[in-house]
C-alpha cells in the first residue's frame, strides 16, 4: 500500500482548505490536500465569484441610469451573451490549473481524489482509476469538504432536472423563463441575475425573502425584484414539481407556475455523507460540530486532539469570507499544538474564531444591495441585550444623492445601551457593500459611541451616514 505521511492532511481543496494548509505552512509544518473536483472550490467556480460577475454588468447600468448625464448615454441592456463570456473569464473556463499553481508554490502538496478518513489520523484517497492512496497525519487533520444544494422532499422535484446553484451560476445563455424555489440570499441574487438578462422570473417561497435579515432590507430588496419584473408568490409551498414537454410546471395553490427552468436555491447540507465519519465514531451525513479553535467537539478528540473542521461544513456560518477566518485560526492553532508554543484561545485570542458568533458580516448583491454585520434589532432582543435601536434614511446623506438621483437606502445600527458599544449594522442600498468593514471594524473592536464621533466621515462619501446615525442616537453631555 502506497502511505505518504504529512504534519496537517487535509480533506477538501476548496478556498478555506488553502488558507489552512498555508497558514500550517507558514507555521512550519507539511501540509496536503485532497481535492476530488477543481482545487479553490465551489466558491470560485460555482458560488461567489460567477454569481457576482453575472450581477454586476445589471447593477453598474442601473446605477448608470440613475445620473442624470449618463443616464442619456447608456440606452441600451445588459447584453447577457458578453456577461456570461465576462463570468467564463472569472471562472477560467473552470479549469483550475492556476490555483494548482498557487498551491504549489505555496509548499503545499496536493493528491487529486476522493477522500475518506480511514481511523484516527488516516485519510484514504481513491483517485479516478480507483487506485488508493493512505495519508498519515501526524499531527491533524482537518475536514473541509463544504457543503451541497439541499433539495426539498417535494413530490417530482428530483425527476424535474431542476437547477441547483451550479447550473444557474455556469449557464452559457439565460432561459426565457425560470422559477426561482427559495428566498434567501443565493434565490434573490440569482433572480435578480436571470431578470437582468431579461428572463421571466417567479420566486417561490415558503416564507418572505432574506428570512435572517432586518424587515426594512427584505422589504427592499422584495421591491428592487418587483422593480426588475420577478414575480413573487411568497409564503407559499409547492405541492409537486414536473417537466413534460421540455417545460417545467410548480404545482401551488390550483395557480401553477411554468418555466423553462427550475432553480432550487433552499439552503445546503453538509458534504459529509461519504467522508467515513463512522470509523471514527461520528454521524455519517451530519455538519460537524467545532469548539472555537476549530477542533471537532466529542470524543474524537478526547486523548490528543487531532481532527478539526472548518468552513460550510461546520454550519458555523456558510460564508466564504468567515470559513477562510477560522482557516487561518485553525492553521495556526495546529501550528502552534504540534510544536509545543503557547494556544491563546481566549475570545477574541489569535487561535479562536469568536467573530463566528458576535460579528459575521454578509453581502446580498442585488438591487438593492444588503450589508450587514452582527445582531439584528429582532436578535439583539432575543439575546437579552438591552438595545436601542437607531435608522437613518440614507437618502438623505449628502454623498449618497451624490452617487444616484433620488438615492434610495436605509441604515439602522444596534446600540448595546449597557456597554455603549454597537453589536449590529445593516445598511441597504446601492453599492452599501463597500461601506460594510467600517461597520464591522465597530462592531468587532466593541469602539464606544464616545470615540466613534471622533471617526469623521469624508464628506460628501455615503460614510456620512455615520455620524447621521451618531446625532440621532445624541451625544452624551457631560453632565449626564
Ligand atoms: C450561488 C452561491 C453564491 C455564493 N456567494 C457567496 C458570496 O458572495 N460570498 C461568500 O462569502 N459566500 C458565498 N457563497 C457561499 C460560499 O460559496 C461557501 O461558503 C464556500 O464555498 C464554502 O467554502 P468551503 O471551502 O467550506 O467549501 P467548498 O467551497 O465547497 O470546498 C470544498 C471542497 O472540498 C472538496 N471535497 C469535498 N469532499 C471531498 C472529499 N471527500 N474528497 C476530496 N475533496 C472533497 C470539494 O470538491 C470542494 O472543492 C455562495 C454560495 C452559493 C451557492
Amino acid at each position: 500500500m502506497n502511505a505518504r505521511e504529512y504534519d496537517v492532511v487535509i480533506i477538501g481543496a476548496g478556498a478555506v482548505a488553502e488558507n489552512v494548509a498555508d497558514r500550517a505552512v507558514q507555521g512550519g509544518l507539511s501540509a496536503v490536500l485532497v481535492e476530488s473536483e477543481l482545487v479553490g472550490g465551489e466558491c470560485s467556480y460555482w458560488a461567489c465569484m460567477p454569481s457576482k460577475a453575472l450581477l454586476r454588468a445589471g447593477n453598474v447600468l442601473r446605477a448608470a441610469q440613475r445620473v442624470g448625464g449618463a443616464r442619456e448615454a447608456v440606452t441600451g441592456s445588459v447584453d447577457p451573451s458578453a456577461v456570461f463570456a465576462r463570468r467564463n473569464g472569472f471562472v477560467h473556463d473552470w479549469d483550475d490549473s492556476s490555483q494548482v499553481d498557487w498551491v504549489h508554490g505555496a509548499g503545499i502538496d496536493l493528491v487529486r481524489g476522493h477522500g475518506r478518513l480511514a481511523g484516527v489520523r488516516r485519510v484514504e484517497v481513491t483517485d479516478a482509476d480507483g487506485a488508493v492512496t493512505t495519508l498519515v497525519a501526524r499531527h491533524a487533520v482537518v475536514v473541509s469538504a463544504g457543503s451541497d444544494p439541499l433539495l426539498p422532499d417535494i413530490p417530482g422535484l428530483a425527476d424535474a432536472a431542476p437547477w441547483t446553484p451550479r447550473e444557474a451560476t455556469s449557464a452559457q445563455a439565460a432561459p426565457a423563463s425560470l422559477a426561482v424555489i427559495g428566498g434567501g440570499v443565493v434565490a434573490a441574487e440569482l433572480a435578480t441575475a436571470y431578470a437582468t438578462f431579461g428572463t421571466r422570473v417567479t420566486i417561490v417561497a415558503r416564507g418572505g425573502l432574506l428570512g435572517g435579515q432586518e424587515p426594512f432590507a427584505a422589504e427592499a430588496v422584495t421591491a428592487g425584484l418587483e422593480e426588475l419584473g420577478v414575480a413573487l408568490r411568497l409564503h407559499t409551498s409547492p405541492a409537486a414539481v414536473r417537466r413534460d414537454g421540455g417545460r417545467v410546471t410548480i404545482e401551488i395553490d390550483g395557480d401553477p407556475v411554468e418555466a423553462d427552468e427550475v432553480l432550487v436555491a433552499t439552503g445546503r447540507v453538509p458534504r459529509s455523507a461519504d467522508i467515513g465519519l463512522d470509523t471514527v465514531g461520528l454521524e455519517t451525513g451530519d455538519w460537524l460540530d467545532v469548539d472555537d479553535t476549530l477542533l471537532v467537539t466529542g470524543p474524537v478528540n478526547a486523548g490528543e486532539p487531532w481532527l478539526y473542521a472548518v468552513g460550510d461544513i461546520t454550519h458555523r456560518a456558510l460564508l466564504t469570507h468567515q470559513g477562510k477566518y477560522q482557516a487561518r485560526a485553525a492553521g495556526d492553532v495546529i501550528a502552534a499544538r504540534a510544536l509545543g508554543r503557547r494556544v491563546d484561545d481566549a475570545p477574541w485570542g489569535v487561535h479562536v474564531a469568536t467573530a463566528d458568533h458576535r460579528a459575521v458580516p454578509q453581502v446580498t448583491f442585488t438591487d438593492p444591495e444588503v450589508a450587514s454585520v452582527g445582531l439584528t434589532a429582532a436578535a439583539a432582543e432575543r439575546a437579552g441585550i438591552r438595545s436601542r435601536v437607531i435608522d437613518y434614511d440614507l437618502g438623505q446623506v449628502a454623498g449618497a444623492s451624490v452617487q444616484a438621483d433620488g438615492y434610495r437606502g436605509q441604515a439602522r445600527m444596534v446600540v448595546d445601551e449597557d456597554r455603549g458599544v454597537i453589536v449590529g449594522v445593516t445598511f441597504v442600498g446601492q453599492d452599501v457593500s463597500e461601506m460594510l468593514q467600517a461597520a464591522t471594524i465597530a462592531v468587532v473592536g466593541e469602539v464606544p459611541l464616545d470615540r466613534l464621533w471622533h471617526a469623521v466621515p469624508a464628506y460628501p462619501t455615503m460614510n456620512e451616514v455615520w455620524l447621521r446615525l451618531l446625532e440621532t442616537y445624541g451625544r452624551p453631555t457631560l453632565d449626564d
